[in-house]
């Protein structure tokens, strides 16, 4: 019986999460169907139609795109990743994005020894996603802090601090969840994604926010000193 149930419950997730996703691409392609079929009756062909048509393949793009790096495969290539640069090497990539939103990131690195076990590719996906919320909680621009450090029982630690929005307290539980978005164009994944990828990383995350104060997203690593790093991982 307990593999009955325990099957069970693994379909009851499954379907939750295809209905899901059903239903989130259906509503851009239902908008796309009636436009479509507007601009097939009448003679003129309006810009405004095309915009919306345009907008909502977007946005099953970017579903589309976020359900693909869910269906990856799990990490197999773990090696010495040095955490510093990576976290600097993904603040570079939202240089021009940051002006553009009035933001500026800081990055404070105090980490003697920076190596921890991981995916490098992985690892940037999860920070370019902290990043991107971080952003997104300041329609009005600020600072965004990126920092790394290493905890007194010797774990590492990075952060990404906002002075954002902020997120009410009793919707944290949700974050993380399929398709638990508070944005018009939000697709609701991008937590889900880091919270997979830390838990194979033997990781965690907390959660510290304060509404209209801002957001500090915390991963901790597992410790990982020289010592311990196995001769095959280079
Ligand atoms: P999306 O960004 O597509 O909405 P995410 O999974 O990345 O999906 O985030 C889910 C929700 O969590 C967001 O819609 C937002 O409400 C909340 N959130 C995440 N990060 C932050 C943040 N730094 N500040 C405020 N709210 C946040
Ligand atoms: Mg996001």
């Amino acid at each position: 019986t307990e593999e009955i149930m325990h099957r069970t419950e693994k379909l009851s997730v499954v379907g939750q999460l295809a209905a899901g996703i059903a239903h989130e691409i259906r509503n851009p392609l239902t908008a796309i169907k009636g436009f479509t079929q507007l601009l097939k009756k009448e003679e003129h062909n309006d810009n405004a139609y095309l915009e919306v048509m345009l907008s909502e393949l977007e946005r099953i793009e970017d579903i589309v795109s976020d359900l693909l790096i869910l269906a990856k495969p799990q990490p197999s290539k773990m090696e010495k990743v040095d955490i510093g640069l990576l976290l600097e090497d993904t603040v570079d990539l939202f240089s021009s994005e940051a002006i553009l939103h009035n933001v500026e990131i800081i990055t404070e690195i105090e980490l003697a020894d920076p190596y921890i076990k991981g995916e490098s590719n992985k690892l940037k996906q999860v920070f370019i996603n902290l990043l991107k919320n971080a952003i997104e909680a300041m329609p009005d621009g600020g600072t965004i802090t990126v920092s790394a450090m290493r905890t007194s029982n010797g774990r590492v630690v990075a952060k990404i601090k906002d002075e954002g929005i902020g997120i009410p307290e009793e919707r944290i539980p949700n974050l993380g969840e399929p398709f638990y978005s508070t944005k018009e164009k939000g697709t609701g994944l991008g937590l889900m994604i880091c919270n997979r990828i830390i838990k194979n990383h033997g990781g965690t995350i907390s959660i510290e926010s304060e509404i209209n104060k801002g957001t500090t997203i915390s991963i901790f690593f597992p410790s990982f000193g020289p010592s311990k790093i196995p001769a095959n991982i280079k």
